[in-house]
């Protein structure tokens, strides 16, 4: 196969775990004599520094031109004044609407090695293996009317959370078209009690459901599946739900892994379009630099690209593959590692990684 990938490197550790991947996916093409052209271009705050804008046009238009875009992280603090006109993340949600990436998928699995990360008890940890399906380019964080005025009571701010049938059906589909290929369960989660929109969601979600019987289907209350996440999260297995829960309920069930440096993440829009892959994590500048990053959530993002992006499924699970045996083997970054444990860096994680692919036993 010949496929060109993207390359955005981004802010702070960014370019260090990129280009950890980017060996990855190198040693992946090598064992399998696929072609990979992986060209880097300038992302967020280094882009703003250089060029005054966070997805310059050259930017994008590579992107729009590639299979797949892998992405580092973006921001820096310099940025983090709410009243700056041009910010790092504007770039990440301009990229996301011009590929039309509507579905945020985030695999929240724990890995082996790892279990005892977790700050849950390890019987509730055991065989946890969720799929989260966030609706990404629509809702309370894109509806109008939104802004701010000043009212009787002094200032107001206001947004609105909107869906159209149109939205919500395409992303339900895609947890259901996800389920059939894993444990064959979607959980929809919305506030139908109270809202209007989730109620909409809700009769449109059921309506998929009809249309999908040989996959089991149940809806929950987002503020009692805020619980469930933590008393039994191993009961779920795609999670589908709009994009400002999704976004709190994402991260909260990442936390059951206990290791942030691990979790990657993808988002898809309409079959044959332009999936953007990164780790969920950010730039992490309070250890940029210091070649301590962890990579395996970008080498992991890589893997979900080599899947869904390039339809690359063996090649992707022995990357999958990969990473658990230098786990089990032992090796973690600093961020993974308890007292004793044998602590590597960056780079020498990406090579066992690489390593590992192209047959060499940690080499
Ligand atoms: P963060 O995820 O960057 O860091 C949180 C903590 O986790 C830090 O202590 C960091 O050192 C650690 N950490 C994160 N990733 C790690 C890795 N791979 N290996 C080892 N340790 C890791 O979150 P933050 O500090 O709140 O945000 C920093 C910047 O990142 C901000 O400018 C924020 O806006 C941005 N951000 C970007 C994205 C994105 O690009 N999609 C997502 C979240 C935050």
């Amino acid at each position: 196969m010949e496929a060109t990938i993207t390359l955005l490197p981004g802010d702070g550790i960014g370019p260090e775990i990129v280009a950890e991947a980017k060996k990855v996916l190198t040693a992946v093409a090598h064992r399998y004599h696929h072609t990979f052209h992986l060209p880097e271009y300038i992302y967020g705050g280094a882009a703003i520094d250089e060029l005054g804008d966070p997805l310059p046009e050259e930017t994008l238009a590579a992107c729009l031109n590639s299979q797949g875009v892998l992405m580092g992280a973006v921001g820096h603090p310099k940025f983090d004044d709410p009243t700056l006109k041009v910010r790092p993340e504007q770039g990440l949600l301009r990229l996301r609407q011009a590929l039309g990436v509507f579905a945020n998928l985030r695999p929240v699995k724990v890995f082996d090695a790892l279990a005892d990360a977790s700050p849950l008890k390890p019987e509730r940890v055991q065989g946890v293996d969720i799929l989260f399906v966030r609706e990404l380019i629509g809702g309370i964080y894109f509806g109008t009317p939104q802004g701010r005025t000043v009212g009787e009571h002094g200032r107001e701010g206001f947004n609105t959370m909107r869906y159209n049938e149109m939205e919500i059906r395409r992303v339900v589909q895609v947890a259901f078209d996800l389920a059939r290929k894993r444990r064959g369960k979607v959980t929809s989660v919305d506030k139908a009690n109270v809202l209007a929109v989730s109620r909409v969601w809700r009769e449109v979600a059921h309506e998929v459901a009809a249309e999908n019987p040989d996959v089991q289907y149940e809806d929950i209350l987002v503020d009692a599946m805020a619980m469930y996440l933590i008393n039994r999260p191993a009961d779920f297995d795609v999670v589908v739900t709009g994009n400002l829960f999704g976004d709190i309920l994402s991260d909260e069930a990442s936390m059951i892994t206990g290791s942030l440096g691990m979790l990657p993440s993808a988002a898809l829009g309409e079959a044959g379009g332009v999936g953007l892959y990164e780790p969920i994590h950010g730039s992490a500048p309070d250890i940029a630099g210091q070649g301590i990053a962890n990579p395996l959530a970008t080498i992991l993002s890589a893997a979900m690209l080599l899947r869904s992006s390039l339809n690359l499924d063996e090649e992707a699970g022995v990357v999958e593959t990969a990473v658990s045996q230098v786990l089990a083997a032992g090796y973690r970054t600093r961020d993974i590692a308890r007292p004793g444990e044998n602590v590597v860096g960056c780079t020498e994680m990406g090579d066992l990684v690489a390593n590992v692919i192209a047959g060499e036993k940690y080499g």
